[in-house]
């Protein structure tokens, strides 16, 4: 930590998703090649106080920190892409903000004052601009904007970074803005003015942007790149080309090439080593790009239209592929469709089976068939989440008999909850942020497969649920051949379980996915794909 924390924003024009994740997680990676702490914070403007409660359709994934936030999943890509982990502090929506001041003003602390948007929510953004830099941590801390300028719901945010650079001056204080160069086939033109609207925009509310990283399917010429500085009033070595990419591992190579490092340090004064240190990066990338096999892995959701609900496991299986220089084919696979009868159709030619994450009843029995085709078949399976309560379902009902088998989540008239809920959460009558939610330990048995992949007996997940393996039917698993090996110390509760005889039949009721990173892939996602490579490779290796 060399001096002061200096602060970048990153906000969006003409369209959402044009990825300023990506950018503002490429520009941290690169920033961070140079010797610099950084950290990355991303402020949402809608009214939720977190994502938490919201449907996967609407919003992708929610990624779950150590702290055991629920955040948005770019906080996903900060973390895979900087190997540093993120927390609470890291997002915070409007919702958020909101519900600071209004408590503020019913224990009165406004002394009589009317509460309103200027001064008092935007001093609370501010404020919360400022926690991740006051903790003395970071060289860097780059806050994204959700959303577009202009957004009537993002307008808070933008007033309050216009104030925030005029307190801490321009040395300080840099704004990048992502903007769209489209291509319009029909003229053969690279079209500038929807980006001269939308710094025109950002200009009406008093932020002329320091940097424009543009998004373009084509390179930008020189020509264009003039054409963009001199409308929007920046520099020409300030207009950086965003080219799609093929992975968007690529990025930070691509941001280094347009020398986005060098701009940022030349102009908040910045002292960092001289090169970018890469070379972990691009060993990375390196054996992303020269898989000398391939893997078919079906991904079996009910939420599989939208792959960002399931963001974080399709990242951990690129990155285990990476590991085992393998490219990994993912089928997205709706639990909906799947009943016994073409369950071979369906799934008879994949490598490998991951039964995802989940709640509600749509797609269930799905799962669960799914389940028992991968453990009878002895094809490489990762039960996560529902994934791995559904595997016990499956267990108990064809294996110890208990046709009725379920979930208290759903079957709450059966005999058998072999899953159930948690005593402590029989009470919880409030939905957002009060499932087990966060990191939990787990001690791993000796001598298990699990123990093997992880090298360690101690391990700390991700968690995000509300119900756990029934304890009381523990002990006729075990003896059936369903093994729990891996065991919370704190509350004796179940979080891992293996199938023996199998090649690979894992289970767990944390989510392994949140913790794999580009430079650190997860062991249990490299051991299955590792495996789903052997499976390949015997052609039928259905035997133990
Ligand atoms: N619905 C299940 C529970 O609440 C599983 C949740 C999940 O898969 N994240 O326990």
């Amino acid at each position: 930590m060399a001096g002061k924390t200096k602060y970048i924003f990153v906000t969006g024009g003409v369209t959402s998703s044009l990825g300023k994740g990506i950018i503002s997680a490429s520009l941290a990676n690169i920033l961070q090649a140079r010797g610099l702490s950084v950290t990355i914070q991303k402020f949402d403007p809608y009214i939720n106080v977190d994502p938490g409660t919201m449907n996967p359709y609407e919003h992708g994934e929610c990624y779950v920190t150590d702290d055991g936030a629920e955040t948005d999943l770019d906080l996903g890509h900060y973390e895979r892409f900087l190997n540093v982990t993120t927390s609470q502090d890291n997002n915070v929506t409007t919702g958020r903000i909101y519900n600071t001041v209004i408590s503020h003003e019913r224990e009165g602390k406004f002394l009589g004052k009317t509460v309103q948007v200027i001064p008092h929510i935007t001093d609370e953004i501010k404020r919360n601009f400022k926690i991740l830099g006051d903790s003395g941590l970071y060289d860097v801390v780059i806050t994204e904007i959700g959303g577009c300028v202009g957004d009537i719901e993002s307008l808070p945010f933008i007033e309050s970074i216009r104030q925030f650079r005029n307190d801490l001056g321009h040395e300080n204080c840099l704004v990048i803005h992502l903007t769209l160069i489209p291509y319009l086939k029909a003229s053969g033109e690279q079209k500038t003015k929807p980006t001269q609207h939308s710094v025109k925009t950002l200009l009406e509310t008093g932020i002329q942007p320091d940097i424009l990283v543009c998004r373009t399917e084509r390179g930008l010429s020189m020509d264009i790149r003039r054409k963009i500085a001199l409308f929007c009033n920046v520099p020409v070595d300030s207009v950086i080309e965003a080219l799609d990419a093929k992975s968007i591992y690529d990025v930070p190579i691509l941001m280094l090439k347009e020398k986005l490092d060098k701009r940022v340090l030349k102009k908040l004064k910045i002292k960092a080593d001289k090169h970018a240190h890469m070379e972990e990066w691009k060993n990375f990338l390196g054996k992303l790009k020269n898989p000398t096999a391939e893997v078919h892995v079906g991904l079996i959701g009910k939420y599989v239209e939208l792959q960002d609900a399931y963001k974080s496991i399709k990242e951990a299986l690129i990155h285990a592929g990476a590991e085992n220089e393998t490219k990994v084919y993912v089928h997205w696979i709706h639990s909906d469709e799947l009943n016994k009868s073409n369950l071979e159709q369906k799934l008879g030619e994949l490598n490998a089976i991951l039964v995802a994450p989940g709640f509600g009843e749509r797609g269930l029995e799905g799962k669960i068939a799914t389940c028992q085709y991968a453990r009878e078949n002895k094809i490489p399976f990762l039960g996560i989440c529902l994934g791995m309560q559904c595997a016990v379902i499956e267990f108990a009902r064809n294996m110890l008999g208990l046709k009725d088998a379920a979930t208290g989540e759903m079957g709450k008239r059966s005999k058998n909850k072999v899953i159930d809920l948690m005593e402590g959460q029989k009470k919880v009558s409030k939905k957002g942020g009060t499932m087990r939610l966060g990191a939990y330990d787990c001690r791993i048995k000796k001598g298990s497969k699990v123990a093997k992949i992880y090298g360690k007996e101690k391990v700390s997940e991700r968690h995000r649920h509300r119900y756990e393996l029934n304890n009381n039917y523990v002990k006729d698993l075990e003896k059936a051949g369903m093994k729990s090996v891996g065991i919370n110390p704190q509350n004796n509760l179940v979080e891992i379980i293996e199938v023996a005889h199998h090649p690979f039949y894992i289970g767990t009721q944390f989510h392994p996915e949140y913790k794999s990173t580009a430079l650190k892939p997860h062991p249990l996602f490299v051991s299955f794909i590792k495996s789903a490579r052997d499976h390949h490779k015997n052609g039928d290796s259905r035997t133990d």
